[in-house]
């Protein structure tokens, strides 16, 4: 998805990284846990924004759900 644009300034001069992040969440039987996890953060080479887009989301959720196993993988990733 290269159509991203800075949601401050609009810029489209923006680009992607990965930042060292840690996940705080909580499983299933309401036991909270944290997980190490690369994520994608955008960058606005114009005023110097970081965001999260939907591919952090999809990277936390991802995290989530192999920490919290196979055991309920239709279940919803609760982030906390
Ligand atoms: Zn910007």
């Amino acid at each position: 998805m290269h159509d991203n644009h800075c949601p401050n300034c609009g810029s489209r001069d923006v680009i992607q990284r990965m930042v060292k992040d840690r996940l705080r969440a909580a499983d299933p039987g309401g036991h909270t846990f944290e997980v190490d996890l690369q994520l994608p953060v955008w960058n606005c080479k114009a005023c110097k924004l970081c965001w999260q887009g939907q591919e952090a989301v999809a990277a936390m959720e991802a995290a989530y759900q192999n920490a919290v196993g196979k055991s309920s993988p239709s279940r919803t990733a609760r982030v906390t």
